[in-house]
């Protein structure tokens, strides 16, 4: 009777795996199709000064208007992207995208509004090829390079075998921000804030979640800061929610503000008109 039983189950396992992999090679196959048919949509979620009021940058963030799923997040479809290969299309459609936006902005405004881009450390590539693109495509479109900060969490700077650190030198010589997203969580030496050329570090949320009710959060957050403003590096904190959260946070003077409490991510559009256009219009 066990044995039968310990079959079953191995069939049942062996069903739900075979139902998994028909299901991914499903989700590849779309995605092949919506870079070429343009289903991907960049939203934008503003980054506060202190006061929660004043943007001067925005973080893109993926959607993928999906025309039978509708509106898909990221960590629907980024992480099966990054295992074979589609990050790196997506990831030079999320650029270009990235570039128009912040161009436009620029013009409007005759102000720069700081675009930061999420970078999957897959799309770094030995030869460079990487960065030189960004710097192009920045060029071609004449858009300031200190415009855009990309974003890597700690764990792409773990490896000693790839070749950002390196890359990373290259990007921030010609001018572009580097940005050190959910630190706190990674997996990391502090090392690498030396000898790289950091310019900001964002607070992962989950630091920022608990820090009305644990003190632990609090002084893992103070001693950031600090560090942070010894090493003239920016400090953004993520995921806001609360007016207790934000009081805290000017308390502990942090740089940047970036969280529901203020605004959700929302289309370039939507983003145009309540941050950008206000803008321009002061400047003249
Ligand atoms: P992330 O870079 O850490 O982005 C922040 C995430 O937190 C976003 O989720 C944002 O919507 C969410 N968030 C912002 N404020 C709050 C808040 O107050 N509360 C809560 N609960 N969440 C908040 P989203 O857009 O689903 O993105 C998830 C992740 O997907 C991102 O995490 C990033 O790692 C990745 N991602 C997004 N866009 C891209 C992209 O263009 N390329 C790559 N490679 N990865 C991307
Ligand atoms: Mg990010
Ligand atoms: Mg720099
Ligand atoms: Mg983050």
């Amino acid at each position: 009777l066990s044995k039968s039983k310990g079959r079953n189950r191995y069939e049942f396992f062996s069903y739900v795996i075979e139902e998994q992999a028909i299901e991914k090679r499903r989700i590849i196959e779309e995605i092949r199709i919506a870079l070429k048919e343009d289903q991907f949509i960049l939203y934008y979620q503003p980054i506060f000064d202190l006061d929660g009021i004043n943007v001067t940058k925005a973080e893109a963030l993926i959607r993928w208007l999906h025309p039978q799923q509708g509106l898909l997040g990221p960590n629907e479809f980024i992480p099966i992207a990054e295992q074979n290969g589609l990050i790196e299309q997506i990831g030079d459609w999320v650029r270009d995208r990235a570039i128009k936006d912040a161009a436009h902005w620029f013009r409007l405004t005759g102000k720069v509004t700081q675009v930061s881009v999420n970078c999957s450390p897959l799309q770094f590539d030995r030869a460079g090829l990487w960065v030189d693109n960004w710097i192009l495509a920045c060029n071609k479109i004449g858009l300031p390079r200190d415009t855009i900060i990309i974003e890597i969490t700690e764990n792409t700077l773990m490896d000693p075998d790839s070749p950002i650190q390196q890359q990373l030198h290259r990007l921030s010589d010609c001018g572009i921000d580097i940005a050190i997203d959910d630190f706190g969580v990674g997996y990391s030496s502090l090392a690498y804030l030396q000898r790289l050329d950091i310019d900001i570090l964002k607070i992962d949320r989950s630091f920022i979640q608990h820090m009305e009710t644990n003190e632990n959060s609090i002084a893992l957050i103070r001693a950031i800061i600090t560090m942070a403003r010894h090493l003239k590096v920016k400090v953004v904190a993520e995921g806001v929610e609360t007016q207790g959260q934000h009081q805290l946070l000017q308390q502990l003077s942090c740089d940047y503000l970036q969280g529901f409490l203020f605004a959700k991510p929302m289309p370039s559009a939507q983003f145009t008109d309540l941050y950008v256009t206000p803008l321009a219009l002061r400047a003249n």
